[in-house]
């Protein structure tokens, strides 16, 4: 009588990936200040104005803030419109502490 042998090979593969952006400032032209300003990613303008990335992306629907595209399609916001909101923009340094 034959045996057969079975073994049992289990793979297990994780893939971790960072796709990370500078939270720098950019220095780009902006057609609606018409000049050089500065742009940030969503999340470091979310961060600088302490205002939820969502509301920042219906301001900008909304024309209320300005922004542009990059060629890959990432959204960049417009600081010196964030800047001129009804909410100030909250200073990266210099901030309150006791
Ligand atoms: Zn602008």
């Amino acid at each position: 009588m034959k045996r057969t042998k079975t073994t049992e090979i289990i793979v297990e593969r994780d893939e971790f990936y960072v796709v990370q952006h500078s939270a720098a400032p950019v220095a780009l032209w902006c057609e609606a200040c018409g000049g050089e300003t500065q742009f940030a990613y969503p999340i470091a303008a979310a961060l600088a104005t302490q205002t939820p990335a969502r509301t920042l992306f219906r301001q900008a629907e909304a024309g209320l803030i300005h922004f542009t595209e990059t060629p890959e399609g990432l959204l960049l916001f417009c600081l010196k419109s964030l800047g001129q909101r009804n909410e100030p923009l909250v200073a990266a340094e210099g901030g309150q502490e006791p």
